[in-house]
């Protein structure tokens, strides 16, 4: 979980990444992987979820409509002062990461308080998600007008 605590930043403010900001986020993006995955959309894509979910420092969360699951684990380059290690030899992954293509941040401070649609961090989670949803189609499908028979005319 994210101790929201930590911050003592106004990230709303912040228009350009530094040193300074990355380190008052925590190097929040050096302390985990994460993952495009199927969204569960069958009973094969749910079972992976759950099988994820079943593991110590895996999560699974929903942003803008796509599934991703997140490894909370640091990188060994990370130094204490949440500096890079090998920052000149540092991955492409992290060289590209912060910004998108029209130079606005897109990086985890970004999206601060980090409010994902949806965020699992234990399969029961998930397993009420998904009969939340179940009851939901029910009533939707509940509420359909039943269909007129077809009659045949003689
Ligand atoms: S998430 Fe953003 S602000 Fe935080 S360390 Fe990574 S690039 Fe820097
Ligand atoms: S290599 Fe450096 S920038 Fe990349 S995740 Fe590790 S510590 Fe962070």
């Amino acid at each position: 979980m994210i101790d929201k605590g930590a911050f003592k930043l106004d990230f709303s403010k912040v228009d350009k990444l530094t040193k300074e900001v990355c380190i008052a986020c925590g190097a929040k993006c050096c302390n985990n992987i994460a993952i495009e995955i199927e969204a569960p959309s069958n009973a094969e894509y749910r079972e992976y979820i759950r099988w994820y979910l079943a593991h110590k420092n895996v999560s699974v969360f929903i942003e803008d409509g796509s599934w991703y699951i997140e490894f909370h684990t640091q990188c060994k380059e990370l130094l204490p002062d949440k500096t890079c290690g090998i920052y000149e030899n540092r991955p492409k992954m992290c060289k590209d990461y912060g910004y998108d293509d029209d130079g606005d941040i897109n990086c985890f401070i970004s999206k601060f308080p980090f409010n994902y649609e949806h965020e699992f961090h234990s399969l029961e989670e998930f397993d009420e998600y998904i009969a939340e949803q179940n009851r939901k189609r029910f009533k939707k499908y509940k509420k359909r007008k039943p269909r007129k028979k077809k009659t045949t005319e003689k």
